[in-house]
């Protein structure tokens, strides 16, 4: 690693340690794609690994940590985004990405998703959803479409799934975007933006499952609704993205995939709101706490 802030030229291969995915991720795994797209993203953004933290939840999409070489931690649950904030109010500085599967961040975290979104912290929140829990053998998960038989519900769900777009976008998410394993150009541009956005950047990524959801879609042909002129609306306007969020996420479970941005805005995060009114002193804890002359306040 080099020193942080150093520019020069970052070789994607920089994030790839020493353990394969082919370990734990099964042929054909969306998965693959997002680490692909991962590594092309912070490559092309001159990120040095040193500067990154990829913080995970539980399930396949956990082992991302494991997988790009950065900081890393692997942590509870659900739980992905309460140490991602507090990672990032402690040192700035990092690059914060959290990553985990749609039962992670919509079900078993959903309370946190609602809550850093609202908030506004700055990172890029990426959820795998492959619309079922994988790693526990393929149980009915929080995207799993009405009807879908699984071992937990054998006679087929009777809920209908989150919208996860829109749940974002009624949370307070200050850029949302949907993109897809398969389109790993479109992925690698929107975690781009995502990564330079200030603010929460919430990322709902299509990824395949062939082991446990042989059923399900495998998100081709999809959809760049930047690239067809029959979603023209303006991404800075709340009804407007509400509107295009609802059609893509109806027309997913009806086969149709639409991906691409679909919100953003420049409000303040919550670091820069703190900092402007004073709260937030400017030496970060990450500093203070190896600084034996600091002064502490009691
Ligand atoms: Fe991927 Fe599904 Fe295999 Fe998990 S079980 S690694 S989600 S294909």
């Amino acid at each position: 690693f080099s020193a942080i802030g150093e520019e020069r030229e970052i070789d994607q291969n920089e994030f790839t340690p020493g353990i394969e995915p082919q370990a734990t991720w099964c042929p054909g795994c969306g998965d693959f794609g997002v680490l692909k797209a991962l590594k092309g993203a912070m490559a092309e953004l001159g990120k040095n690994p040193d500067e990154v933290l990829l913080v995970t939840g539980i399930g396949c999409s956990g082992k991302l940590s494991s997988y790009f070489n950065s900081y890393g931690y692997h942590s509870i649950h659900g739980r992905s985004l309460p140490v991602a904030r507090a990672a990032k109010l402690a040192n700035p500085d990092l690059e914060v990405v959290a990553a985990g599967g749609d039962g992670d961040g919509y079900g078993i975290g959903g309370n946190h998703f609602m809550h850093t979104a609202r908030e506004n912290h700055d990172m890029t929140y990426i959820v795998f959803n492959n619309e079922i829990f994988g790693l526990t053998k393929g149980q009915t998960s929080p995207t799993s479409p009405k009807g879908h038989k699984s071992k937990t519900q054998p006679h087929g769900s009777a809920k209908d799934p989150v919208r996860p777009l829109s749940m974002s976008l009624s949370a307070g998410a200050s850029y949302v975007a949907r993109t897809a394993a398969v389109n790993p150009n479109q992925a690698k541009e929107i975690i781009k933006e995502a990564v330079e956005h200030d603010g929460f950047a919430h990322i709902d990524f299509l990824t395949q499952c062939p082991t446990w959801n042989k059923d399900a879609r495998q998100y081709v042909p999809y959809t760049d609704i930047q690239q067809d002129d029959e979603f023209d609306f303006d991404v800075t306007d709340r009804r407007e993205a509400a509107d295009a969020m609802y059609d893509a996420e109806s027309r997913l479970y009806e086969g149709e995939v639409l991906t691409g941005r679909f919100y953003r805005d420049d409000r303040p995060s919550y670091s820069q709101e703190k900092q402007s009114t004073g709260e937030m002193p400017e030496t970060p804890l990450a500093e203070r706490y190896f600084d034996d002359d600091y002064e502490w306040e009691r």
